[in-house]
């Protein structure tokens, strides 16, 4: 069969390899000048099974109202004259309903412990180096109010059969002493060692390379600008070419696997698909201090800022924006994870004066959980809203839909679209 993958971040590129490796024929297409250069470029580095737990939560929307007005808040909710952003608010807060946060940190702990597992097997058989470390996520509090919330959530985990085991202040230095000179700002913290980080950009680059050589077709800077459908199913991928010209490109399935973007494409056909960009920050340094920088990725839960070490760099990523479609840089939030690298590494461990500063946005659905499976249109699926886990659940979701389009029942307990 021929199957065209739209999008080559992370999930298009993981969905390619998978379907090849069943013998399709497969096509990727992407208006980028190679793989994961948009939200898969600089990501947070984490592969937190541990904390798949969705933003909707009975707390959220009175913790969303408090930060609307803060420049420097880690959620950001900025009202646009745009109904795709009040829709998707609205079904937010029906996802905050206490009955609904169960079955969605369900959902999201099975896609990512079973893409943990899919990752490691990858790793292995495909020999991928992308400044992997296999050290666990140490998440520290700063308020003694956020450590009580956090000991509930994690029983709530436990009972997910995720092993978060809560430590106290010294413990956590000694699980991670670069967090030594930071003593005094943490009460406690808790600590999954299962956990990982890694660069997604480095992995699915090589990944698309593997999956060229084993017959993949990349069709870089192609604009998908929409879906061609007739009689009930899709033929054909309307794009524009590097030289400028409109072609089709035909199939005989097609993967939306466009991020924050794929609804650009969905709508037109009236296929559903609440995704809406949650613009996220990072900050990249080099390290000076090999010896005194972190290798268990960490979590400031207080600022909402991961911090995961990548090779010779350190990444600091956090920050949430509902805004609409820009990626500009504001100051204010590149300045705010600077000051939180300053903050928490003493002088000489990273180099401040050169921060490699992006922006990126996460295809998020209201519920956190992505929108995985096949749409009411039977040659057309969907491997997108992955939000803030996209790359935890990277690997995964890509194998998934590799069965879904050949007819097997996908391994993971999880409410996948058209079952
Ligand atoms: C600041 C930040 C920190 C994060 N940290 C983490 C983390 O620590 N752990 C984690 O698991 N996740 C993290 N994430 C989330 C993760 O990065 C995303 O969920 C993931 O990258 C989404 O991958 P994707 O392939 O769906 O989207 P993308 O990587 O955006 O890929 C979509 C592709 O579609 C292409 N495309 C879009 N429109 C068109 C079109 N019209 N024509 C052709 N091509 C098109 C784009 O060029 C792009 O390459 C973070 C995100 C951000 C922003």
């Amino acid at each position: 069969m021929k199957v065209v993958v739209l999008g080559s971040g992370i999930i298009g590129t993981s969905s390619a390899w998978w379907l090849r490796q069943d013998g399709h024929e497969v096509t990727v297409i992407d208006r980028c000048a190679g793989p994961a250069r948009e939200t898969s470029f600089a990501n947070g580095g984490q592969i937190s099974v541990s904390y798949a737990e969705p933003w909707a939560n009975p707390h959220a929307p009175w913790r969303l109202l408090q930060w609307m007005m803060r420049d420097d808040s880690p959620l950001l909710f900025r009202p646009q004259a745009d109904w795709r952003q009040w829709q998707w608010g609205l079904s937010f807060l029906r996802e905050c309903l206490p009955s609904r946060l169960a079955p969605n940190i369900r959902a999201m702990v099975a896609m990512a412990e079973y893409s943990r597992r899919t990752l490691h097997g990858m790793r292995e058989s495909l020999g991928i180096q992308y400044d992997q470390l296999q050290r666990g996520i140490l998440t520290f509090y700063r308020r003694q109010s956020e450590f009580e919330t956090a000991q509930r959530a994690a029983s709530l985990m436990r009972d997910m059969g995720v092993d978060r085991r809560i430590v106290s202040a010294e413990e956590a230095v000694a699980i991670e002493p670069a967090l030594a000179p930071s003593r005094h700002r943490i009460v406690g913290g808790d600590y999954t060692a299962d956990d990982e980080s890694g660069d997604v950009h480095q992995f699915t680059t090589q990944l698309a390379q593997r999956a060229e050589s084993a017959g993949v077709d990349f069709r870089f800077d192609t604009r998908v600008t929409r879906l061609l459908a007739e009689g009930g199913r899709v033929w054909a991928a309307e794009v524009i070419e590097p030289d400028g010209r409109y072609t089709r490109v035909l199939g005989d399935a097609f993967v939306v696997a466009m991020g924050a973007f794929s609804p650009d494409v969905l709508r037109p056909l009236g296929v559903p698909c609440p995704v809406y960009p949650a613009k996220g920050y990072s900050a990249t340094f080099r390290i000076l201090d090999p010896a005194r920088a972190p290798e268990v990725s960490l979590t400031d839960s207080s600022r909402k800022v991961v911090v995961s070490r990548l090779g010779d760099r350190l990444r600091l990523a956090g920050t949430a924006e509902l805004s609409g479609y820009s990626r500009a840089l504001n100051t204010v939030r590149c300045e705010a994870l600077a000051s939180i690298a300053a903050e928490l590494f003493p002088e000489g461990v990273v180099d401040l004066t050169t921060p490699n500063y992006w922006s990126g946005l996460r295809p998020s659905t209201p519920s956190s959980v992505p929108l995985v499976g096949r749409s009411r249109i039977g040659n057309l699926f969907l491997n997108t809203g992955h939000g803030t886990l996209g790359w935890t659940m990277g690997a995964g979701s890509g194998r998934v839909i590799a069965d879904i389009v050949a007819g097997r029942r996908p391994e993971p307990d999880f409410p996948f679209i058209g079952y």
